[in-house]
This record gives C-alpha cells, sequence and structure tokens, in this order.
C-alpha cells in the first residue's frame, strides 16, 4: 500500500536540535549509556527550579483556568506585559497589542503567517534559531541570511542587511540577546536596523526572549525602545527568564505607529482566534513574574551558576588547542569554533556524532543553525560548572582523535 505522504512544505524544514542526533542519543540512554545531554536551553532538567511565586499564582488560579480565555491572552496578564513594555520605552503599546501564545515558538510563526505572502523575503540572522527559518518557509516566505561572524563578535554588518533586501523582503528579524552565539546587540547597531527598516518599510521581529539573561552587566536593549513609531513585533516569555519552559507562555507586543500595523494587528487576532486561546492555567504566572524583582540576575553575578559555567566554558577554551569562543555576553549558550589553522578538514556534523558515540556527550552541530560549513558547535551552559569542564576533556579527546586521523 502506497505510504501517506507528508507535505511537501517540509521538504526544506528542520530542526536538528531536536534532530538525528537527538534520537541516536536516545537509542544510546535506552541501551544504558548515560549521555550529557548540552542540546536544548531547558533550566528545568539542570536542577533549575521555577520561582516559587509563579507556581503558587498558579495552583491558586487552577479553578479560574477551566474555561477558555481571551484570545489574545488573560487581562491581568497582558496588562503586566504592556506595563513592562511601556516601562522599557516601547511606543503604543496597549493591551489590544499584545498577544500571549504556548511559548513564544507559537507566536513566531503566527507573526509571520499573519505576514507573508508567497515568495515574500525575511532577514533571518546566520546563526539563526532555526524555528525562524522553519517558520518562515512553513508559511511560503524566503529566508535571506545576514551573517553574523565570529571575527566581528557575532554582530551584523548593517550594510551587508541593507545589500540583502530585494522588492520583495516584508521583515527584519533580530535575536537579541542571541541564541545561539550570546551576543548583546549594542545601541547603535540597533538603531542602524531601525534606520533600515524605516527606510524600506519593513516590519521588525524582536525574539528577546533571552532579555534579562546578561554577563557581566551586557548592556541589553529592549528593540521597540529604540524602533520610536517604526513597527517592530517584541517577543517574551517564561521559558528563560523565569525557568518555567514547560508552562508553555510566551508573548509578543506590537509597538510603533498603530496606523500603519492596524490591519496587522487584526489578522494576528484572527490568527490567534482560529486556537482559540493559549493554555490558561500557566498564564496566571505571568503577572507576578513581570512584577517582582528578576530572579535569574543571582545566578548570572559572579558566583551564580550560570557565572560560574560560562567561565568553566572560557576555561576550557583557553586550554584547549582547537577551540576559540566569543565570550557570550547573553543567554544560555556557547558557540565555540574549531580553529582552521589546527584542524583544516573539519565537519561539524561528523564531530558531533563522534562526541555522541565515543564520548556520550550531545551537542548541537553549528550548520544545525543555518550557517552553511560551519566550524561551530552549541552548547547549553545550564550543566554544574564541574560537569562542563569534563565536557570540555572530552571534546579535546574527540578533536585530538579527528586531528591525527
Ligand atoms: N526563541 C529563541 C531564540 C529560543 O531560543 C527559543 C527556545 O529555545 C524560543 C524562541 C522558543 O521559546 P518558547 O519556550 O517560549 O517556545
Amino acid at each position: 500500500m502506497a505510504s501517506i505522504k507528508p507535505s511537501a512544505h517540509l521538504a526544506d524544514v528542520r530542526y536538528e536540535i531536536r534532530g538525528a542526533l537527538t534520537r541516536r542519543s536516545r537509542e544510546l540512554e535506552a541501551a544504558g549509556l548515560p549521555i550529557i545531554k548540552l542540546n536544548i536551553g531547558n533550566p528545568g532538567r539542570y536542577g533549575f527550579e521555577t520561582p516559587a511565586h509563579l507556581r503558587e499564582a498558579i495552583a491558586r488560579h487552577l479553578h479560574d483556568s477551566e474555561a477558555y480565555g481571551h484570545e489574545q491572552g488573560l487581562e491581568e496578564a497582558r496588562d503586566a506585559i504592556a506595563a513592562q513594555q511601556r516601562h522599557r520605552g516601547a511606543h503604543g503599546v496597549e493591551v489590544e497589542r499584545i498577544f500571549i501564545g504556548n511559548g513564544v515558538s507559537e507566536l513566531i510563526d503566527l507573526s509571520l503567517r499573519a505576514l507573508l505572502q508567497p515568495g515574500d523575503e525575511v532577514l533571518l540572522p546566520s546563526p539563526d534559531y532555526p524555528l525562524w527559518s522553519a517558520a518562515t518557509i512553513l508559511n511560503d516566505g524566503k529566508p535571506r541570511y545576514y551573517r553574523c561572524l565570529a571575527e566581528n563578535g557575532h554582530l551584523p554588518d548593517p550594510e551587508e542587511i541593507e545589500s540583502l533586501i530585494t522588492p520583495r523582503t516584508r521583515a527584519l528579524v533580530l535575536i537579541n540577546p542571541n541564541n545561539p552565539t550570546g551576543a548583546v546587540y549594542p545601541r547603535e547597531l540597533l538603531a542602524r536596523m531601525v534606520e533600515i527598516a524605516a527606510k524600506h518599510r519593513l516590519l521588525l521581529l524582536s525574539d528577546e526572549i533571552y532579555d534579562e539573561i546578561l554577563y557581566d552587566d551586557a548592556p541589553f536593549q529592549p528593540l521597540a525602545a529604540v524602533a520610536g513609531e517604526v513597527p517592530c513585533v517584541s517577543f517574551g516569555g517564561l521559558s528563560k527568564v523565569h525557568r518555567a519552559c514547560g508552562y508553555r507562555v510566551g508573548w509578543m507586543s506590537l509597538s510603533g505607529d498603530p496606523a500603519r500595523t492596524a490591519d496587522y494587528r487584526d489578522a494576528l487576532q484572527l490568527l490567534a482566534a482560529l486556537r482559540l486561546c493559549a493554555n490558561v492555567t500557566a498564564q496566571w504566572a505571568v503577572r507576578p513574574a513581570l512584577e517582582s524583582a528578576p530572579t535569574i540576575s543571582t545566578l548570572t553575578a559572579p558566583g551564580g551558576r550560570l557565572h560560574e559555567a560560562r567561565r568553566a566554558v572560557l576555561e576550557g577554551v583557553a586550554a584547549s588547542q582547537f577551540l576559540d569562543l566569543v565570550s557570550p555576553a547573553g543567554a544560555l549558550y556557547a558557540f565555540p569554533r574549531v580553529r582552521a589553522d589546527r584542524l583544516a578538514d573539519f565537519d561539524d556534523n561528523a564531530f558531533a556524532l563522534r562526541l555522541l558515540e565515543e564520548e556520550s556527550v550531545l551537542v548541537v552541530p553549528g550548520s544545525s543553525f543555518n550557517v552553511p560549513h560551519s566550524r561551530h558547535l552549541r552548547l547549553t551552559l545550564l550543566p554544574p560548572p564541574e560537569q562542563l569542564r569534563e565536557v570540555f576533556e572530552r571534546i579535546e579527546r574527540v578533536l585530538t582523535g579527528m586531528a591525527a586521523s
């Protein structure tokens, strides 16, 4: 019998963070091998707890969570998000311009689905968080990549961005603080990107899910505060800063000239209504999360677990014969690179498979982030520092083996 043919839309869609290597690692685990999994930024898996007051808020409101809610999200949660955005300097943010979703993941798809005509182009960073590419393709758009190279501190070059614009370009996506590179974009760079968006009438889409995960006082600036009247969608959520990935709560807020975004806002509302509403229960955690002092800074400050994990990674790279790294200024990852002068013939996928098979460590190859022929690997900073030190010894053994063969 003929097998059921999946949609042709999926032909170019990839999500290697949970791809073939993860499946192989599950097989190895099922066979009894303990695997060190550094592939996903999932704080709950590494002993980070969601702050108790968020959990308690949900428990208190369980009984109020049994009916469908507003398609854009609970009013009290949207109120808190709008207040946060206005406090940060975003223009024109009202509850009607806030949308809560089942994680930022759902909203990335919605924001592009409401925007794109077949063949429209979206400017994406390379490396990107690969859902951005996938959602662009699934919504009939074409990714056009601007490079964020290690040589440039993983910051984009505005001139390159501008050179990629065609009459079909509709949106400019930023991920700041960046996954996978950890780059945090300076204000002048954001201002140049806003200028480009204004000149070419592009919608700005700014994924700021790591907005408060910053090291060494990195000066994060919300794009909406720089964008003023230029239409901008800013994304945030509970998953990372509030260590509540499993709650599946994210939000997006629309800022800038309301006249220019009214039709787009209505399209978002229609799409939000088609899926009825986001998980109501978990939305009760939003207001307490945004109205209490951020707890993540105790983890990213010197002595804090994430700070010390980053130190372990920096030391592991410094001790390596093969690696270099732009020190991450934000987010939950390091994106080290295998130096061409130390190992000319390097294949990131072959390396990641060897690291898994020989040393029981799961990382994500750099090319999974839409960088062709990448020499990078991504690992999360979530494990205890001692474990990361051990991981770098294992990485070094595999690279030494590759250099010798
Ligand atoms: N955006 C970026 C840059 C991410 O790294 C992630 C998850 O890792 C997401 C969005 C999705 O987050 P959520 O858990 O809110 O769906």
